[in-house]
């Protein structure tokens, strides 16, 4: 008899933990007791993964006018953090940034109108 019962070696299913028999030669290669088991636990896994991936880390420039240094934060902080530190965020907070900033804006607007009016232009020729 090539397989008796003393050939088999006794396994844990990795996700329901019982007990499964199989050949010394397929230690290794069996891990579950079931198929349910096995996607059950392959299921659980990549969520894990796809949890991990949103500790994954972001980089983000400051959102301080005077400052843009780079900053690196979780995926969870992503979408409150704007500043790269608390003395940037203080910043933004006094009245000289905040006209520092409208006068940018201000700029940028005029700039932008120039180009549309010149965009508008180049409609007209066509
Ligand atoms: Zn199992
Ligand atoms: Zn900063």
């Amino acid at each position: 008899m090539p397989f008796e019962k003393k050939d088999k070696i006794e396994i844990c299913c990795k996700w329901c933990g019982k007990t499964i028999e199989v050949r010394p030669w397929r230690k290794g290669k069996v891990k579950f007791c079931s198929k349910k088991c096995k996607y059950s636990y392959l299921k659980k896994s990549m969520l894990i993964k796809n949890a991990s991936k949103k500790k994954l880390r972001y980089r983000l420039i400051c959102k301080n006018i005077y400052c843009r240094k780079s900053f690196i934060v979780v995926f969870s902080k992503v979408k409150k953090r704007k500043y790269c530190s608390r003395k940037c965020y203080y910043i933004s907070k006094t009245q000289e940034y905040k006209k520092e900033v409208l006068k940018r804006m201000e700029v940028k607007k005029k700039q932008d109108e120039v180009k549309n009016i010149l965009s508008l232009n180049k409609r007209d020729n066509n």
